[in-house]
This record gives C-alpha cells, sequence and structure tokens, in this order.
C-alpha cells in the first residue's frame, strides 16, 4: 500500500469521525452551528484526502488543476453568495435546491465513469452503482427542482396530475426506467440505455413530486434529501471513494429517519404522501381559500385588555411570524407580560412554518427560553385550561378541520386545538389561506377574533398599549 493511499485513509477516517460528530450535533439548537461547520470541515478534508491520493498515485495534470480550481472557487462564491442573501422564509426552497445539486452531482459522476470507464470499474458492482446513481441521482434532482418551483409558487399541479392518471404515467415511467437499467447491467455499456435510464427517471421524479402539495411537502423534502444521500453512496461506488459511500449512507439514514418522523407528526404514511398527494396539492403560498361569513375581528388595543386579566397565555407561532420576522418584538410581549406574572408557553407544531424546526430556530434567535417550547402532544392538553391564545402567522397548524372534515386535504393531520382555550386572538394582515391553500373553520368561531396587520406591527402595537396599561414597568 502507497503512503499516498496510508495518507487518504487515515484522513478519511478523521473526515468521518468528524461528519458524525456533525450530525449528533445537528440534533440540539444550541450546538447545531458548531456542527455544521464541523461538518464542513470534514468534507474539505476528504477533499483533501482524495487529493493528496491521486497526487501520490500518478500525479494530477495541470489541465485537472485549472478544473479542480475553478470548480471549488465557482462552487464556493456561488455557495457563500446564497448563504448570505437567503432569507431564513426562503429556507426550504434552498434546501430544496441544494439537495438537487446532490443529485445532480451524483449523476454526473455516475455518467462520467459510463462514458468514459477509464475512469472507473467496469464490473458488475462498478455497473450496479452506476444505474442506482444515475437513477436516483435524477430522480432527486428533478424531483427536487419541482419542489423548490412549488414552493417559490412558480409551479401549481396542472388538472390531469390530480386524476389517476398520473399513476398511469408514472407506472410506465418506472417500467421504462426498469428496462433501461436491465439493457445496461445486461450489456455491461450501451450508451442507449443509459439515456433512457436518464430521461425515464428524470420524467418519473417530477411526475412523483408535481401532484404532491399542501400539507405533504415538508414530507417530500426530507425524504428527497434522504434520496440525495442514496445517490452520492451509490456515486461513492462508482468512484470507489469510502468516504463519500459513509457520508452518503448518514445522509440517506438521517433523511429517511427525519421523513418518517415528519410523517408520524402529520399522522400520515409515506405511501399515502407519495401516492395520494395529488388530493393536497396546490401551488401553496396562500392566496383563495373560500368564504368567510362570521368574522370578528378586534384592535390591538381590546386584545392588550384581555391579555392583561389573562392568567395564562399561549402563544402559536407560523409562517407569518417569520415573514414578518416579528420574534424580536414578540420576545418585548412576552418579557411584559411574564413580568406582570402572566404565565406564558409558546406552542410548537412539527410543520408551522417552512421547514422543519422552522419556529425553534425563529424563537430561539430572539432568546426565547427553550424550557418555554411546547410540542404538540404536550401542548394540547393544555389548551381547555388556557386563557388567551394568541396565533401568530399561523393557519393550517390550527385548522379544525384537519379533525371534523374527512374532505379536507388537511384531513388526519395532528393540530393545534386552540379552539379549547377561553379567548383566541388571530394576527394576520388579511383573510388569505395558508399553505394549503383552504379555508379555517377556527376564524368563524364564537370565541376567537381576529387582529388584522403584519404580525410585527400589531405586536408593537399590542406593546404599546400593554405599557400603557402598566404592565412592564416591574
Ligand atoms: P400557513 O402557511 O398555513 O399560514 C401562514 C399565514 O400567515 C397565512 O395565512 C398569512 O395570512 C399569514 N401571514 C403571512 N405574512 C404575514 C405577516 N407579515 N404578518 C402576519 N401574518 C402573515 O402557516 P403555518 O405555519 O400555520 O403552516 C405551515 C404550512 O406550511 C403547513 O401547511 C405545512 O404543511 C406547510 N409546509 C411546511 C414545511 C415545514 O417543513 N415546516 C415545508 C413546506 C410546507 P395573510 O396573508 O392573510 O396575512
Amino acid at each position: 500500500m502507497s503512503a499516498s493511499l496510508i495518507l487518504k485513509y487515515a484522513i478519511e477516517l478523521v473526515a468521518v469521525l468528524l461528519l458524525a460528530l456533525g450530525i449528533k450535533g445537528l440534533s440540539k439548537v444550541r450546538s447545531a452551528r458548531g456542527a455544521n461547520q464541523l461538518a464542513a470541515v470534514a468534507m474539505a478534508l476528504a477533499v483533501l484526502g482524495l487529493l493528496i491520493n491521486y497526487a501520490g498515485d500518478g500525479g494530477i495534470a495541470a489541465t485537472a488543476w485549472i478544473w479542480i480550481i475553478a470548480g471549488t472557487l465557482a462552487g464556493g462564491i456561488l455557495g457563500a453568495i446564497t448563504a448570505q442573501r437567503v432569507p431564513m422564509t426562503s429556507m426550504p426552497e434552498t434546501v430544496a435546491l441544494f439537495n438537487g445539486c446532490g443529485g445532480m452531482s451524483s449523476l454526473l459522476v455516475a455518467l462520467g465513469v459510463a462514458l468514459f470507464p477509464e475512469a472507473g470499474g467496469s464490473d458488475l458492482v462498478a455497473v450496479v452503482s452506476i444505474v442506482v446513481s444515475v437513477f436516483v441521482g435524477a430522480i432527486t434532482f428533478t424531483g427536487s427542482i419541482v419542489a423548490m418551483a412549488k414552493l417559490q409558487g412558480w409551479l401549481s399541479t396542472p388538472a390531469w396530475m390530480q386524476s389517476r392518471l398520473r399513476h398511469a404515467v408514472n407506472i410506465a415511467l418506472a417500467v421504462l426506467s426498469l428496462v433501461a437499467a436491465v439493457k445496461l447491467i445486461a450489456s455491461g455499456e450501451g450508451a442507449q440505455g443509459l439515456w433512457l435510464l436518464v430521461i425515464g427517471s428524470g420524467l418519473l421524479g417530477i411526475g412523483v413530486t408535481l401532484p404532491i402539495g399542501g400539507a405533504d411537502m415538508p414530507v417530500v423534502i426530507s425524504l428527497l434529501n434522504s434520496y440525495s444521500g442514496v445517490a452520492a453512496a451509490a456515486a461513492g461506488f462508482v468512484v470507489g471513494s469510502q468516504l463519500l459511500i459513509v457520508a452518503g449512507a448518514m445522509v440517506g439514514a438521517a433523511g429517511l429517519i427525519l421523513t418518517q418522523v415528519m410523517c408520524d407528526g402529520m399522522n400520515r404514511s409515506l405511501v399515502s404522501v407519495l401516492f395520494g398527494g395529488a388530493l393536497g396539492a396546490t401551488s401553496g403560498g396562500g392566496g383563495g381559500g373560500g368564504e368567510y361569513t362570521n368574522i370578528t375581528s378586534c384592535s390591538a388595543e381590546e386584545c392588550a385588555l384581555t391579555l392583561e386579566a389573562a392568567e395564562r397565555v399561549i402563544i402559536v407561532p407560523g409562517y407569518g411570524l417569520a415573514v414578518a420576522q416579528a420574534q424580536h418584538t414578540l420576545r418585548e410581549v412576552t418579557r411584559v407580560l411574564e413580568s406582570a406574572g402572566i404565565d406564558v408557553a409558546y406552542a410548537i407544531h412539527p410543520v408551522a412554518g417552512r421547514m422543519p424546526g422552522h419556529m425553534n430556530v425563529l424563537l430561539a434567535e430572539a432568546d426565547v427560553p427553550y424550557e418555554q417550547l411546547k410540542e404538540m402532544d404536550q401542548i394540547n392538553p393544555e389548551f381547555p385550561a388556557t386563557d388567551v391564545v394568541l396565533v401568530l402567522g399561523a393557519n393550517d397548524v390550527v385548522n379544525p378541520q384537519a379533525k371534523n372534515d374527512s374532505s379536507s386535504p388537511l384531513y388526519g393531520m395532528p393540530v393545534l386545538d386552540v379552539q379549547e382555550a377561553r379567548t383566541v386572538f388571530v394576527v394576520k394582515r388579511g383573510m388569505s389561506a395558508g399553505y394549503s391553500g383552504i379555508k379555517n373553520d377556527l376564524f368563524e368561531l364564537a370565541n376567537t377574533s381576529m387582529v388584522f396587520g403584519d404580525a410585527k406591527k400589531v405586536l408593537g402595537d399590542l406593546l404599546t398599549e400593554l405599557k400603557d396599561l402598566g404592565l412592564g414597568k416591574k
């Protein structure tokens, strides 16, 4: 074994350990930032190890160095600019795009080796790895791009995709991909089979993601994340990189666990999300949502008076709070309430906002004590003994239709039972629907009052009113 190969293995071992520590650290909000940096160092080490190995193993041509440096610079600069510019509320689209990039790179690596076999092996393991890498990589790429476009509101589900015809189309595409894969494995090479596989699996990625929408979108994004890991692991077999295999397998497994957690949180089975998604399909982003006939609204002043008299208040943060960037003003309001002896808790729905953990991150930014954040199962029994619930820019996660209306696209998703509290104030700008695009019966209930306005503005007014009432003076 050459010295450069031993060095490569040593570096890769350290990188794998750092990567495992990084993934473990991501499970807690406090350690997540450091853990992410640790994982980035691990990846840099992995690249270094590979370069050392290639350099010692016959050297790297000058032109290849130019490509490597140019690629690193282009990707690094693009990544840095994206990370600086992307707002928190667009994180899910960014994650979807990154998943797509992961799928695309695995696809390109496998294509490169398939078209230029001298770059890798051509035995059965290599060919099967190429097939898996191309198949999963292409599905991940096109599926993620569709998911991103749907989250941005650029794309909606075509009518025919909501009919059963989509199943026939998807089955045909799956069969096409299977035939191409068998052809490729049987003949070892064969560009025809390869391109058929790329086209079949690419279209299949579009076909399975396009009908999905509404409450099922978060599950699909974490599933695509898992796929990008599987594609990377397969690409690791293609180029003989143990690190890529381990890292890809970790991402694949972590994504799958997250997918299962999301499914449990939304009371969905993975199969029903993938094959029944069209029922809840919307382009996302709100808009219509049906007619309301019996709405009561009030001013921030009236809301403040009710809050002043309360003993227990529960805050329900949602996507609108993140859009308004009102977390810091919210924290000021809750500080004032707490200083008046009012008990305050925050109800966190697993899919509130637009990404897993969105509300936890948002509230952590504003220094909300972690102990005050309560998961849905923990807080739901507490609503009947609560005086006031303040729903801030949340909609779908407090929609009682999810429990009462079996024809609703949200039906089956567990929601926060805010209507059980004595009084509910809903802060939002108008009567637009939430992500799922449907009407919310909560808004017409007798104990609900709407406080219309941008969440930051309303919370600012509320703060002034509470201070005028003498709260927060201690
Ligand atoms: P929703 O998307 O259901 O509702 C958000 C509400 O916020 C809208 O009705 C909007 O009404 C209001 N709003 C928007 N901007 C403001 C503002 N500046 N001030 C005040 N209100 C505002 O949010 P939820 O958090 O309740 O539910 C999340 C939804 O997103 C679920 O359907 C979930 O499935 C989906 N989803 C979740 C993902 C995740 O991983 N968490 C990923 C992808 C989708 P108005 O315009 O009238 O103000």
